[in-house]
């Protein structure tokens, strides 16, 4: 974690968790116990329904909402797809791209996630942009070679100026929801590997200016090892951010 030049951000994604009066009893209780921990970030990114009603329990806080996809086109015959226009018209900023679960149930591709992720940043959205290996790369010896195909890939055609809107969420597919955490060394050496591929794409200021996140089965024990890694700039949680005891925790270590 390297605050001086890059923004610490925690980030809790609620998957298909929570109603909306789940969500408001949820915002009420952590508003308080996150209040004045200003030194990160603090995002919940909630399912659609449920992004209006966690918005206003979290009005006036250091909570942002954010949503967990949005599509590339802006409007037409895309069945129960959310356009980017749809998004800021309730007020959402934020969302979340390509996470492994749409990759593995929904059919989302290095393309696809590409396509959103541009949507989004054309529309003035800051988006956090989720890739990262699975199981059979990993004992493959192939993560790196993974991680640098992946965000070409899926920042092909986005601009250094763009980058400003773009957090990279570093997230081995096997560590998320398996309750296996990667080590401290193997997060900072994938994060390391996305950095130099950054710099390779847009040059050494923008990749150190770029935050990136662990994310897989990160809580409130293993956090604090995982953040001070020099190119951990935060968390991208899914378990613990359901719990607000342990979300606190987290953003407790990043402070
Ligand atoms: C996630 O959903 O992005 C995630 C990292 O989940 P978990 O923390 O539950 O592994």
């Amino acid at each position: 974690m390297n605050p001086a030049k890059r923004r610490t951000v925690i980030a809790g994604n609620w998957k298909m968790n929570f109603t909306p009066a789940e969500a408001t009893a949820f915002i009420n209780e952590i508003k308080p116990m996150v209040a004045g921990k200003d030194n990160c970030d603090i995002i919940f990114c909630a399912p659609f329904v449920s992004i209006a009603a966690a918005m206003e329990a979290a009005k006036g806080s250091n909570i942002v909402i954010g949503a967990e996809n949005v599509h590339y086109e802006a409007k037409g015959a895309y069945t129960g797809e959310v356009s980017a226009e749809m998004l800021k018209a309730i007020g959402v900023n934020t969302v979340l791209v390509g996470h492994s679960e749409r990759r593995q149930y929904f059919g989302e591709t290095d393309e696809t996630v590409n396509l959103r992720t541009k949507a989004a940043l054309a529309a003035g959205m800051r988006v956090i942009l989720c890739m990262g290996e699975v199981k059979e790369q990993r004992l493959a010896g192939i993560t790196n070679e993974i991680c640098a195909m992946q965000i070409k890939l899926d920042l092909a055609g986005i601009s250094a100026e763009d980058m400003k809107n773009v957090i990279i969420a570093y997230e081995p597919v096997w560590a998320i929801g398996t309750g296996l955490t990667a080590t401290p060394e193997q997060a900072e050496d994938a994060c390391a590997v996305i950095r130099a591929t950054l710099a390779e794409l847009y040059g050494n200021e923008v990749a150190e200016a770029t935050t990136i996140q662990y994310g897989g089965s990160m809580n409130d024990g293993n956090a604090a090892e995982l953040l001070s890694k020099t190119n951990v700039d935060g968390g991208l949680i899914g378990g613990a951010s359901l719990v607000a005891k342990k979300f606190t925790a987290i953003v407790d270590a990043a402070q």
